[in-house]
């Protein structure tokens, strides 16, 4: 594991297994080089390269150009303004939707994987960049390709940590791989969309999913430990949009935590790197379709950004079964309570002050009352960009200037949030730099 938990990337060793030098069927996992050392990093691959100093103009950690390259991934920037584009970055459709059957071992129904499957199916690329389970501990991500569809069954599920997928473009190409689908979590797509033109491929469909509180694997095993007296039986874990932590064991049995109820406050205070504390892309903005579920009210929810997007979605033909997501509750005096309470931790876990007598009906109101389906999507990005700001100006304040985009801004301004002097570009050029106006309104109730 790295530092005090900025720099995870020397995690995952070289690896220096044989390379394949033709082209295998099946699922490889190619040899990697070194990480180089860099301060905000989740080794997203890009420093094990040939070229490790195209860190510099492809990290999301830098100075990210969103407006930029939205512009040169979909065509267009967000819409501000009423749009739920502030919240979740460009988008054609937003649904709800879920896999019929849902997939064995899938993380909720298969949905990502699936859309891989069906590249390879249809032949419409010749490989998929993504993660396996590691054999000796299956919550370690292992990157792989995969050009067998019958083996991406193998690749379903959420592991905790990082892991250098962008390091096996160079493999990818040297096979001779130029149709590529890649599968990634939004610091590793914003690598590979800077760096896109210079990789020469003939196709690239990148299906993402939102990403927030990862840590290393090492850390969430800490985790782990803390919820379950066996943590090694534990299977599956998620956050659920009901305020709920599903877990699930070897056995069969299935264990549901109110989130309220989690050893929170018995986590060191540098569990989640300063990476994934401040990371200003919660949705995976610049993916052509972003797999989630945090405004699908138990099912996935989908937001199809681009054509190719709708390519991909096409893929799953009656297979999907989609709705248009519904939204309820009000999220302003959640995010409020949460910006106290990330105050108040002074860089530690923002845990919630309350009387244990008052928790079971907080627990219970809160899927009744609380921001639900869209709302709690907003209300979940809204609390991401909050604690960017908050980290950043505590840890790294001279990364603010040039690490938050104007609209991560324009999120926290309604909480009182704002940039104080010397924490954002003066430059009229500068991609981060604010409008001129105060802070938008989005025109949704709160
Ligand atoms: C660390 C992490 C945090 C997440 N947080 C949120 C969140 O807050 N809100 C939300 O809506 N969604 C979040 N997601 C996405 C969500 O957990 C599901 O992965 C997503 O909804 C897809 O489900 P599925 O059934 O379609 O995926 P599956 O069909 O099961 O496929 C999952 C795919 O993700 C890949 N994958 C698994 N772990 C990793 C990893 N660590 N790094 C890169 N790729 C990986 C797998 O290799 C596989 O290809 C998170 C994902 C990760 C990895
Ligand atoms: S581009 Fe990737 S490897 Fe390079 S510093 Fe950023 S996260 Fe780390
Ligand atoms: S939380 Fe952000 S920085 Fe951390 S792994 Fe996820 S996308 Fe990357």
């Amino acid at each position: 594991m790295g530092g005090p938990g900025e720099c995870p990337d020397r995690d995952t060793p070289a690896v220096t297994a044989d390379a394949p030098d033709s082209a295998p069927r099946g699922i490889v996992s190619p040899p990697f080089g070194p990480a180089a050392h860099r301060d905000l990093c989740t080794d997203c691959g890009i420093s094990r390269t040939a070229e490790p100093g195209a860190c510099a103009r492809a990290c999301q950690f830098i100075q990210p150009d969103y407006p930029d390259m939205e512009t040169r991934v979909h065509g267009r920037a967000r819409r501000m303004g009423a749009s739920d584009e502030r919240f979740f970055g460009p988008f054609r459709q937003m649904l709800q939707a879920r896999l019929s059957p849902a997939r064995t071992d899938a993380q909720w129904t298969g949905i990502t994987s699936r859309i891989a499957e069906r590249l390879l199916e249809t032949g419409a690329v010749d490989a998929v960049l993504t993660m396996k389970p590691h054999p000796e501990d299956a919550w370690r991500p292992v990157p792989v390709l995969v050009t067998d569809p019958a083996e991406l069954a193998n690749c379903r599920g959420m592991r905790m940590g990082y892991a250098p997928l962008l390091a096996l473009l160079e493999p990818a190409r040297r096979l001779g791989y130029r149709r590529l689908a890649v599968i990634g979590i939004p610091c590793q797509v914003y690598a590979l969309r800077r760096l896109e033109a210079e990789l020469d491929l003939d196709r690239l469909y990148v299906i993402g999913t939102p990403c927030s509180d990862n840590t290393t694997t090492e850390r969430f095993h800490e985790f782990l430990a803390l919820l379950a007296d066996e943590p090694d039986e534990i299977t599956y874990l998620e956050f659920r949009a009901d305020y709920q932590v599903e877990l699930r064991f070897r056995d069969g049995r299935r264990r549901e935590i109110p989130f309220l109820y989690l050893p929170i406050s018995r986590l060191p205070p540098d569990f989640f790197p300063l990476t994934c504390r401040t990371c200003v892309d919660y949705t995976n903005v610049l993916a052509d379709i972003t797999v989630g579920y945090m405004g699908g009210q138990g099912e996935q929810w989908l937001l199809v950004r681009n054509q190719r997007g709708k390519e991909l979605l096409d893929l799953l033909g009656d297979e999907l079964v989609a709705s248009t997501p519904g939204s309820g509750g009000r999220r302003r005096g959640s995010v409020r309570g949460f910006l106290e309470n990330v105050r108040r931790a002074a860089g530690g876990m923002p845990v919630r002050r309350m009387p244990d007598w008052l928790r079971p009906l907080v627990a219970w109101l809160m899927p009744r009352i609380g921001p639900r389906g869209v709302e709690f999507a907003r209300a979940r990005v809204e609390m991401k960009a909050v604690e960017t700001i908050l980290h950043l100006r505590r840890e790294r304040p001279r990364r603010l200037r040039h690490m938050v985009p104007a609209h991560v801004w324009s999120l926290v301004g309604p909480y009182g949030l704002s940039p104080e002097p010397g924490e954002r570009p003066e430059r009229s050029g500068s991609p981060n730099r604010l409008p001129r106006r105060g802070p938008p309104t989005d025109g949704i109730p709160r």
